[in-house]
């Protein structure tokens, strides 16, 4: 579960909303596209009303703090970047 490998903020303590699950692990296809730049997504987030969302890694970590307190689930599957061996470019 735990993941030393990521490069910002892993420790901070989650205190607020939303369940955040990290993911070793890229389950996200190349269809999967952010909402906000249409990017290859890096994350899903489950609304309060059941709905789903896609986020690259950039607008995940722009709206972490809103995701966490208006969604029940957010997967982030950024630490699987390491993983694969590819990189977030352009961030
Ligand atoms: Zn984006």
């Amino acid at each position: 579960m735990a993941n030393d490998d990521t490069t910002e903020s892993t420790m901070k303590t989650v205190e607020i909303g939303a369940k955040y699950v990290y993911h070793n692990v890229m389950e996200l296809t190349g269809f999967d596209r952010c909402d906000r730049c249409n990017a290859q997504a890096y994350a899903k987030v489950t609304t309060l009303s059941g709905k789903e969302l896609m986020f690259c890694g950039h607008h995940l970590a722009s709206h972490k703090p809103v995701l966490m307190e208006t969604c029940q689930e957010i997967h982030d599957y950024t630490p699987a970047l390491a993983t694969t061996g590819m990189t977030s470019a352009s961030v």
